[in-house]
């Protein structure tokens, strides 16, 4: 595999996909950058490969654009939604 140059700092061996409102951006930065970097954020679902830009994961570490919410989701909430699964996967 081609090392991906990390598009924060330009060094070889990034390996943390670069999402932006939900989507690859298609760029990738390295695990310093996403540590050292105020900028870049991790979801708790979305996982540790995948980076957001920090003003797009909320204080429960949740993608804004895709997870928001789901650690707090409530028992009722959550049931209405597996059901809607439910139907969705019957059609
Ligand atoms: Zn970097
Ligand atoms: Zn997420």
């Amino acid at each position: 595999m081609v090392d991906k140059k990390c598009t924060a700092c330009h060094r070889l061996g990034a390996s943390i996909e670069l999402y932006d409102d939900g989507d690859p951006t298609g760029e990738l930065i390295c695990r310093d950058c996403l540590h050292n970097d105020k900028g870049y954020s991790t979801c708790l679902f979305c996982g540790d490969d995948i980076a957001h830009p920090e003003g797009q994961v909320n204080s429960n570490s949740e993608c804004k654009a895709v997870h928001a919410g789901e650690s707090c989701m409530s028992e009722d909430e959550r049931n209405g939604w597996e059901s809607n699964i439910r139907k969705w996967s019957e059609e």
